[in-house]
């Protein structure tokens, strides 16, 4: 192979899904794959959902979080972790370290959603509130490592992280079988990178496609251009993505192993929640809406296809989510 430039850096494998695989057995949810006839009559094609709103803490994280918090040393244990986030990552990290009998502390912003610092504060995490405006997240993180020796896990670019998010794929295509196309939300890049691992070890024929907000596309750009791309945090109803480049081992491995990154407009995740919550009963944030949107705009190519889509979480507050698919359902445009 030709020297690249991240020729240095240590990429996970599919061994290292394999692994992660066997470490969260029994701890994370084997979330169904659910199929509508409804969808599969629209598109002309076979649908297969593979629905992480049904995980622990509601959405997939929980995966690269118990992966990775499960390989710490007994003296890291000891110490704990530490995360930033403001999300989904920050209630992983503090389920997984419960569950583990360790100690962790979250870093999240003083204007996040109550319920959200409340659901973190449960699942027995010590959190930390910063500025947004005035402080620097990563600082108080790392500060708040080297102080307490506390192992600092970020949301996506870290090997364990990766591999832990690669095993919700390896589960969908050991239930249904090998795929012709897979689509998964792309935010930081460490779903996207492990169901990479996954699907070209189980399934590699099939076309993979990172799916983005329009408002938030660094990572097709950064795909096309062959650059990392930073851009401003982008202003769209898909706050599980709202990043601002994709990381360097992501970036690696997305290059590699990745066949396209596309994207939907923020109206097209209001009208598939109105979907799943209609027709499939179920609840999906704007997030976890990402792929099946670009599977509807991406018709005609995938007709006839067995196509995969993760569903990545389900976590939006009731008052937000009827604000949204009420607005949709009057007509509205949602904001
Ligand atoms: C974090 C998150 C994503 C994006 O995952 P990355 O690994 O950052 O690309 C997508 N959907 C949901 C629900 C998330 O919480």
């Amino acid at each position: 192979m030709p020297a690249s430039p991240d020729a240095s850096l240590d990429l996970p494998s599919f061994d290292d899904v394999e692994a992660a695989a066997r470490r969260i057995e029994g701890q994370a949810h084997r979330t169904p794959v659910l199929t509508s006839r409804t969808v599969d009559e629209r598109l002309g094609a076979r649908v297969f959902f593979k629905c992480e709103n049904f995980q622990r803490m509601g959405a997939f994280k929980f995966r690269g979080a118990f992966n990775a918090l499960s390989r710490f040393t007994p003296e890291q244990r000891r110490r704990g972790v530490v995360a930033f986030s403001s999300g989904n990552h920050a209630q992983a990290i503090a389920l997984s370290a419960r569950l583990l009998g360790m100690p962790s502390t979250i870093v999240m912003p003083k204007d996040a959603p109550a319920a959200k610092i409340a659901a973190t504060r449960g699942y027995g995490g010590e959190v930390v509130l910063y500025d947004r405006y005035t402080e620097d997240r990563q600082q108080i993180g790392r500060d708040l490592a080297e102080k307490h020796g506390l192992t600092l896990i970020p949301p996506y670019d870290h090997a364990d992280v990766i591999s832990g998010q690669g095993t919700a794929a390896k589960e969908l295509i050991e239930e249904v079988g090998p795929l012709d196309a897979v689509f998964t939300p792309l935010g930081g890049g460490g779903l996207l990178s492990g169901t990479a691992l996954a699907v070209r070890a189980l399934s590699p024929a099939a076309k993979l496609y990172g799916v983005e907000p329009e408002a938030g596309n660094d990572g097709q750009q950064s795909f096309r251009s062959g650059k990392l791309v930073h851009i401003d945090t982008p202003r769209t109803i898909a706050d599980g993505v709202q990043t601002q480049q994709l990381g360097d081992l992501t970036f690696a491995l997305i290059r590699r192993l990745v066949d396209d990154v596309v994207t939907v407009p923020d109206a097209a995740l209001v009208e598939a929640m109105s979907f799943f919550a209609t027709r499939m009963k179920m609840v999906v944030e704007p997030t976890g809406c990402l792929g099946f949107a670009a599977v509807q705009a991406m018709k005609d190519a995938l007709r006839g296809q067995r196509v995969g889509i993760v569903i990545s979480g389900g976590n939006v507050d009731l008052a937000r989510f009827c604000e949204l698919v009420g607005a949709a359902a009057d007509g509205a445009p949602a904001a």
